[in-house]
Protein backbone atom coordinates (compact mmCIF):
# COMPACT_ATOMS: atom_id res chain seq x y z
CA UNK A 1 0.00 0.00 0.00
CA UNK A 2 1.09 3.62 -0.83
CA UNK A 3 1.39 5.64 2.33
CA UNK A 4 1.47 9.48 2.10
CA UNK A 5 1.91 12.41 4.39
CA UNK A 6 1.18 16.20 3.93
CA UNK A 7 1.34 18.97 6.03
CA UNK A 8 0.71 22.82 6.15
CA UNK A 9 2.15 25.67 8.29
CA UNK A 10 -0.71 27.93 7.43
CA UNK A 11 -1.12 30.37 4.64
CA UNK A 12 -0.81 33.99 3.75
CA UNK A 13 0.91 37.42 2.00
CA UNK A 14 3.82 35.41 1.29
CA UNK A 15 5.54 36.34 -1.82
CA UNK A 16 8.90 36.08 -3.33
CA UNK A 17 9.53 39.61 -3.05
CA UNK A 18 7.87 40.36 0.31
CA UNK A 19 8.91 37.33 2.75
CA UNK A 20 12.71 38.04 4.04
CA UNK A 21 14.68 35.17 2.75
CA UNK A 22 15.79 33.89 6.41
CA UNK A 23 11.98 34.15 7.15
CA UNK A 24 11.60 31.72 4.05
CA UNK A 25 14.71 29.34 5.06
CA UNK A 26 13.52 29.15 8.88
CA UNK A 27 9.88 27.72 7.49
CA UNK A 28 11.07 25.51 4.83
CA UNK A 29 13.83 23.57 7.51
CA UNK A 30 10.82 23.34 9.90
CA UNK A 31 8.42 21.48 7.43
CA UNK A 32 11.54 19.62 6.20
CA UNK A 33 12.10 18.54 9.72
CA UNK A 34 8.16 17.85 10.69
CA UNK A 35 8.61 15.39 7.19
CA UNK A 36 10.96 13.57 8.11
CA UNK A 37 9.50 12.21 11.74
CA UNK A 38 6.05 11.56 10.09
CA UNK A 39 8.16 10.03 7.17
CA UNK A 40 10.36 7.78 9.75
CA UNK A 41 6.86 6.20 11.16
CA UNK A 42 4.73 5.83 7.86
CA UNK A 43 7.84 4.19 5.91
CA UNK A 44 8.51 1.58 8.73
CA UNK A 45 4.76 0.94 8.51
CA UNK A 46 3.84 2.78 11.44
CA UNK A 47 0.29 4.61 11.83
CA UNK A 48 -0.89 7.74 9.75
CA UNK A 49 -2.13 8.62 14.05
CA UNK A 50 1.23 8.16 15.05
CA UNK A 51 2.70 9.99 12.22
CA UNK A 52 0.40 13.03 12.11
CA UNK A 53 1.05 13.75 15.87
CA UNK A 54 4.68 13.17 15.31
CA UNK A 55 5.12 15.77 12.37
CA UNK A 56 2.86 18.08 14.57
CA UNK A 57 4.78 18.11 17.32
CA UNK A 58 7.93 19.43 15.73
CA UNK A 59 6.03 22.08 14.21
CA UNK A 60 4.41 23.43 17.50
CA UNK A 61 8.07 23.14 19.01
CA UNK A 62 9.21 25.51 16.14
CA UNK A 63 9.03 28.82 16.71
CA UNK A 64 8.68 30.10 13.12
CA UNK A 65 4.75 28.77 13.14
CA UNK A 66 1.73 29.50 14.99
CA UNK A 67 1.34 26.60 17.27
CA UNK A 68 2.88 26.06 20.51
CA UNK A 69 5.85 28.17 20.46
CA UNK A 70 5.63 30.55 18.50
CA UNK A 71 1.86 31.34 18.20
CA UNK A 72 0.67 34.27 18.19
CA UNK A 73 -0.79 36.60 20.99
CA UNK A 74 -3.98 36.61 21.88
CA UNK A 75 -5.36 40.84 22.85
CA UNK A 76 -4.27 40.34 26.68
CA UNK A 77 -0.74 39.30 25.55
CA UNK A 78 -1.15 35.94 26.58
CA UNK A 79 -1.07 32.61 24.43
CA UNK A 80 -4.13 30.44 24.34
CA UNK A 81 -3.71 27.06 21.88
CA UNK A 82 -6.24 25.01 20.13
CA UNK A 83 -5.69 21.57 18.99
CA UNK A 84 -7.12 18.42 17.62
CA UNK A 85 -6.73 15.10 16.45
CA UNK A 86 -8.77 12.21 14.55
CA UNK A 87 -8.92 8.56 13.53
CA UNK A 88 -9.93 7.76 10.26
CA UNK A 89 -10.59 3.96 11.55
CA UNK A 90 -13.23 4.88 13.83
CA UNK A 91 -13.71 8.39 13.38
CA UNK A 92 -12.84 8.73 17.35
CA UNK A 93 -11.28 12.81 18.24
CA UNK A 94 -10.39 14.63 20.68
CA UNK A 95 -9.40 18.31 21.12
CA UNK A 96 -8.83 20.96 23.14
CA UNK A 97 -8.71 25.02 23.18
CA UNK A 98 -7.55 27.68 25.00
CA UNK A 99 -4.93 25.59 26.23
CA UNK A 100 -2.51 28.17 28.63
CA UNK A 101 0.38 25.42 29.97
CA UNK A 102 0.47 22.34 28.05
CA UNK A 103 3.72 21.92 26.09
CA UNK A 104 2.03 19.91 23.40
CA UNK A 105 -1.05 20.91 22.09
CA UNK A 106 -1.59 18.38 20.02
CA UNK A 107 -0.97 15.04 22.14
CA UNK A 108 -2.91 16.67 24.69
CA UNK A 109 -6.25 16.49 21.83
CA UNK A 110 -5.08 12.58 21.83
CA UNK A 111 -4.89 12.20 25.45
CA UNK A 112 -8.65 13.48 24.91
CA UNK A 113 -9.17 10.97 22.41
CA UNK A 114 -7.96 8.34 24.12
CA UNK A 115 -7.74 9.06 27.90
CA UNK A 116 -11.25 10.62 28.27
CA UNK A 117 -15.16 9.93 27.23
CA UNK A 118 -14.83 13.33 26.00
CA UNK A 119 -14.28 15.14 22.17
CA UNK A 120 -13.25 18.58 23.13
CA UNK A 121 -11.95 19.87 26.39
CA UNK A 122 -11.11 23.25 27.01
CA UNK A 123 -9.33 26.65 29.26
CA UNK A 124 -8.12 25.50 32.84
CA UNK A 125 -9.78 22.29 32.52
CA UNK A 126 -7.76 21.06 29.60
CA UNK A 127 -4.80 22.06 31.24
CA UNK A 128 -5.41 20.11 34.01
CA UNK A 129 -6.71 16.94 32.15
CA UNK A 130 -3.72 17.29 30.49
CA UNK A 131 -1.16 17.76 33.59
CA UNK A 132 -3.32 14.89 35.17
CA UNK A 133 -1.69 12.73 32.09
CA UNK A 134 1.70 13.54 32.73
CA UNK A 135 1.92 15.88 29.12
CA UNK A 136 4.79 18.58 29.93
CA UNK A 137 3.65 21.70 31.65
CA UNK A 138 5.53 25.32 31.00
CA UNK A 139 5.14 28.52 32.10
CA UNK A 140 2.53 30.84 29.14
CA UNK A 141 5.82 32.80 28.88
CA UNK A 142 7.73 29.81 27.43
CA UNK A 143 5.28 30.35 24.17
CA UNK A 144 6.00 33.74 23.64
CA UNK A 145 8.72 34.95 20.91
CA UNK A 146 9.39 38.71 20.37
CA UNK A 147 8.52 38.69 16.92
CA UNK A 148 4.47 37.64 18.31
CA UNK A 149 4.70 40.57 21.09
CA UNK A 150 5.43 43.17 18.04
CA UNK A 151 2.98 41.72 16.04
CA UNK A 152 0.29 41.96 18.82
CA UNK A 153 1.55 45.75 20.04
CA UNK A 154 0.59 46.21 15.91
CA UNK A 155 -2.56 44.98 16.13
CA UNK A 156 -3.64 46.94 18.73
CA UNK A 157 -2.01 49.98 18.15
CA UNK A 158 -4.17 49.46 14.63
CA UNK A 159 -7.40 49.34 16.87
CA UNK A 160 -7.00 45.43 17.12
CA UNK A 161 -7.78 45.11 13.11
CA UNK A 162 -6.40 42.31 11.15
CA UNK A 163 -3.55 43.57 8.70
CA UNK A 164 -3.39 42.54 4.70
CA UNK A 165 0.52 41.18 5.63
CA UNK A 166 -1.37 38.25 7.88
CA UNK A 167 -0.04 34.91 7.65
CA UNK A 168 -2.13 32.31 9.02
CA UNK A 169 0.60 30.15 10.78
CA UNK A 170 -1.77 27.28 11.64
CA UNK A 171 0.18 23.97 11.42
CA UNK A 172 -1.76 20.80 10.32
CA UNK A 173 -0.84 17.11 9.25
CA UNK A 174 -2.84 14.43 7.29
CA UNK A 175 -1.50 10.74 6.54
CA UNK A 176 -2.23 7.65 5.30
CA UNK A 177 -0.89 4.84 6.14
CA UNK A 178 0.47 1.48 5.07
CA UNK A 179 -2.91 -0.41 5.59
CA UNK A 180 -5.10 2.50 4.44
CA UNK A 181 -6.01 4.39 7.25
CA UNK A 182 -6.13 8.39 7.55
CA UNK A 183 -5.55 10.47 9.93
CA UNK A 184 -5.66 14.36 10.90
CA UNK A 185 -4.12 16.88 13.33
CA UNK A 186 -4.18 20.66 13.50
CA UNK A 187 -2.60 22.64 16.13
CA UNK A 188 -2.95 26.73 16.27
CA UNK A 189 -2.25 30.29 18.44
CA UNK A 190 -6.00 30.86 16.85
CA UNK A 191 -5.43 34.90 15.32
CA UNK A 192 -3.38 38.08 16.62
CA UNK A 193 -5.58 39.65 19.59
CA UNK A 194 -8.09 37.50 19.66
CA UNK A 195 -10.81 38.31 22.62
CA UNK A 196 -13.33 36.82 24.69
CA UNK A 197 -12.26 33.11 24.81
CA UNK A 198 -12.34 33.42 20.71
CA UNK A 199 -12.23 29.68 19.19
CA UNK A 200 -11.20 29.29 15.76
CA UNK A 201 -12.15 25.95 13.19
CA UNK A 202 -8.80 24.22 14.23
CA UNK A 203 -10.20 22.25 17.32
CA UNK A 204 -13.53 21.72 16.08
CA UNK A 205 -14.02 18.79 14.36
CA UNK A 206 -15.40 18.82 11.02
CA UNK A 207 -14.65 22.32 10.45
CA UNK A 208 -10.81 22.45 10.62
CA UNK A 209 -9.86 19.18 11.20
CA UNK A 210 -11.36 15.99 10.33
CA UNK A 211 -10.75 12.11 8.83
CA UNK A 212 -12.74 9.31 7.78
CA UNK A 213 -10.95 5.94 6.26
CA UNK A 214 -14.36 6.07 4.05
CA UNK A 215 -13.12 9.26 1.85
CA UNK A 216 -10.19 11.86 3.48
CA UNK A 217 -8.26 13.41 6.41
CA UNK A 218 -8.08 17.17 6.62
CA UNK A 219 -6.42 19.86 8.11
CA UNK A 220 -7.78 23.49 7.26
CA UNK A 221 -5.70 26.99 7.61
CA UNK A 222 -6.95 30.57 7.17
CA UNK A 223 -9.88 32.49 8.72
CA UNK A 224 -10.98 30.40 11.23
CA UNK A 225 -14.88 32.07 11.34
CA UNK A 226 -15.32 31.02 7.82
CA UNK A 227 -14.38 27.48 7.56
CA UNK A 228 -16.55 26.39 11.22
CA UNK A 229 -19.40 27.87 8.34
CA UNK A 230 -18.42 26.22 5.54
CA UNK A 231 -17.62 22.92 8.02
CA UNK A 232 -14.80 22.91 5.70
CA UNK A 233 -13.12 19.49 6.85
CA UNK A 234 -16.06 17.86 7.24
CA UNK A 235 -17.51 19.10 3.91
CA UNK A 236 -14.69 18.08 1.58
CA UNK A 237 -15.27 14.45 3.19
CA UNK A 238 -18.44 14.13 2.46
CA UNK A 239 -18.25 15.47 -1.06
CA UNK A 240 -15.94 12.22 -1.89
CA UNK A 241 -18.44 10.44 0.21
CA UNK A 242 -21.60 11.00 -1.04
CA UNK A 243 -21.16 12.27 -4.71
CA UNK A 244 -18.09 10.15 -5.47
CA UNK A 245 -15.98 13.76 -6.04
CA UNK A 246 -12.22 13.66 -6.58
CA UNK A 247 -10.40 14.32 -4.17
CA UNK A 248 -9.07 17.86 -5.31
CA UNK A 249 -12.12 18.63 -7.09
CA UNK A 250 -14.11 18.22 -3.19
CA UNK A 251 -10.84 20.37 -1.82
CA UNK A 252 -11.52 23.23 -4.50
CA UNK A 253 -14.83 23.24 -4.03
CA UNK A 254 -14.89 23.96 -0.63
CA UNK A 255 -12.00 26.22 -0.55
CA UNK A 256 -14.97 28.24 -3.05
CA UNK A 257 -17.34 28.10 -0.48
CA UNK A 258 -15.18 29.40 1.96
CA UNK A 259 -14.27 32.33 -0.21
CA UNK A 260 -18.18 32.66 -0.83
CA UNK A 261 -18.50 33.49 3.09
CA UNK A 262 -15.79 35.87 2.77
CA UNK A 263 -12.82 33.27 4.15
CA UNK A 264 -9.45 33.22 2.61
CA UNK A 265 -7.00 30.26 3.70
CA UNK A 266 -5.85 26.74 2.70
CA UNK A 267 -6.60 22.76 3.10
CA UNK A 268 -4.54 19.97 3.06
CA UNK A 269 -5.90 16.57 2.36
CA UNK A 270 -4.98 12.44 1.92
CA UNK A 271 -7.22 9.81 0.70
CA UNK A 272 -7.31 6.14 2.00
CA UNK A 273 -5.49 5.32 -1.34
CA UNK A 274 -2.73 7.54 -0.84
CA UNK A 275 -3.87 10.52 -2.85
CA UNK A 276 -3.42 13.86 -1.80
CA UNK A 277 -3.74 16.96 -2.83
CA UNK A 278 -3.75 21.00 -1.28
CA UNK A 279 -5.12 24.04 -2.19
CA UNK A 280 -4.75 27.83 -1.13
CA UNK A 281 -6.58 31.13 -1.66
CA UNK A 282 -3.78 33.65 -0.11
CA UNK A 283 -0.86 34.25 -2.21
CA UNK A 284 1.23 31.22 -0.28
CA UNK A 285 1.06 28.36 2.04
CA UNK A 286 3.65 26.68 4.06
CA UNK A 287 3.31 23.14 3.33
CA UNK A 288 5.31 19.80 2.28
CA UNK A 289 4.63 16.64 1.30
CA UNK A 290 5.76 12.96 1.27
CA UNK A 291 5.46 9.53 -0.10
CA UNK A 292 7.47 6.83 -1.20
CA UNK A 293 7.47 8.42 -5.05
CA UNK A 294 9.56 11.40 -3.36
CA UNK A 295 9.51 14.86 -0.96
CA UNK A 296 8.23 18.69 -1.73
CA UNK A 297 8.70 21.42 -0.10
CA UNK A 298 6.53 24.79 -1.05
CA UNK A 299 5.85 28.30 -0.18
CA UNK A 300 4.39 30.10 -2.93
CA UNK A 301 1.87 28.95 -6.06
CA UNK A 302 4.23 28.30 -8.38
CA UNK A 303 5.41 25.32 -8.84
CA UNK A 304 8.53 24.57 -7.39
CA UNK A 305 10.49 21.64 -5.98
CA UNK A 306 13.33 21.34 -3.95
N1 LIG B 1 -7.60 28.83 11.32
C1 LIG B 1 -6.95 29.42 12.46
C2 LIG B 1 -7.99 30.05 13.34
O1 LIG B 1 -8.89 30.67 12.83
C3 LIG B 1 -5.96 30.44 12.14
C4 LIG B 1 -4.85 30.00 11.23
O2 LIG B 1 -5.08 29.22 10.31
O3 LIG B 1 -3.71 30.47 11.44
O4 LIG B 1 -7.84 29.96 14.55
Amino acid sequence: MNWSLMIHGGCGAMRPDRLPPEQEDRARVGLSAALDAGEAILASGGSSLDAVEAAARVLEDNPAFNAGRGSVLAADGRVELDAAIMDGRDRRAGAVAGLATTRAPVSAARAVMEHSPHVLLTYAGADRFARERGLDQVANDWFITPERRAQLDKVLAAGGAFDADIKYGTIGAVACDMAGHVAAATSTGGLTAKRWGRIGDSPLIGAGTYADDRAAAVSATGLGEAFIRAVAAHELAARIRLTGARLQDALDAVLADVGTLGGTGGLIAVSPTGEAAWGFSTPGMYRARASAAGREVAVYSEPERR
